[in-house]
């Protein structure tokens, strides 16, 4: 997978996307990455990228111009997805990651200021994204939000594709709690069964704690997550506790 960045500060993504596990698979070549200054594609001396909007507004927007340039050249004879990140667009989801994974090939726009004059947008961007409805002064912490989030879906990122298909909102549901060593920490013990060695047993607790996690946590999204019978038995079975006894739960 290729990707390309267009912003105004090239390198803040590139200090985050050097590091850690993103770092590591970027060096092994699992993907590439290329940030790119929209100011070196300005056409005046003075790198201008942005100008006053046609409003009352007070503010900035980036230009047209330079945002085309970047990307034309850019892309070359390639047809990269292109990704405006924008509080307009879709709420990023664990589902679009994974389906973003399996392209060869995405440029991403990041805005700043009062955001991108319209007319650039429409010409070249296929799909706009939001990291959640609130507003950031730039695209740049959302364009490395999506970035980690797909590009740990590739396989080289990590080291099995169990670590992430067991993880929070894969399958629909919330991740099991996880503990390490030591065994008593303050006086709390590890649960006993994640000690016993019996993978079957530990697999049905960590299905029954993810089950208990995503309704404590997030209920509603019990409604699309993929249930089956014996799903639907432990539900009634937490169900019946917490209207029991709220307090179990932390309830009031
Ligand atoms: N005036 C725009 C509006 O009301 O929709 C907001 C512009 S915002 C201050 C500047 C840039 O930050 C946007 O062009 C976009 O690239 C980025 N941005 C801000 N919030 C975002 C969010 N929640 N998700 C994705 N990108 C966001």
């Amino acid at each position: 997978m290729r990707i390309d960045i267009a912003t105004l500060f090239p390198d803040v993504c590139e200090t985050y996307l050097s590091q850690s596990i993103v770092g590591r698979a970027r060096a092994k070549g699992t993907f590439e990455l290329y940030c790119h200054q929209i100011r070196d594609w300005a056409f005046d001396k003075h790198h201008r990228v942005d100008d006053t909007p046609y409003s009352e507004r007070q503010g900035m927007l980036l230009m047209a111009e330079p945002i085309y340039r970047c990307f034309l050249e850019v892309k070359g004879e390639r047809k990269p997805h292109v990704i405006y990140m924008s509080p307009k667009g879709k709420t990023l989801t664990q589902k679009r990651c994974v389906e973003l994974s399996k392209l060869e090939d995405i440029f991403i726009l990041c805005g700043h200021y009062e955001g991108v004059d319209q007319r650039v947008l429409d010409k070249i961007v296929d799909e706009e994204i939001s990291i959640g409805d609130y507003v950031l002064t730039g695209g740049e912490l959302p364009a490395m939000v999506l970035v980690d989030s797909v590009v740990r879906m590739l396989e080289g990122t990590l080291s099995q594709p169990d670590c992430y298909e067991d993880e929070s909102h894969f399958n629909g549901l919330l991740e099991y709690p996880q503990y390490t060593r030591p065994e008593v920490w303050e006086g709390e013990r590890v649960p006993e069964i994640l000690l016993s060695g019996h993978h079957a047993n530990i697999m049905k607790w960590r299905r029954m704690k993810s089950l208990e996690e995503t309704y404590l946590k997030r209920p509603e999204l019990l409604k699309t997550a993929e249930l089956d019978d014996a799903d639907r038995a432990v539900l009634s079975e937490i169900t019946a506790r917490y209207e029991e006894n709220p307090k179990f739960f932390g309830g009031e």
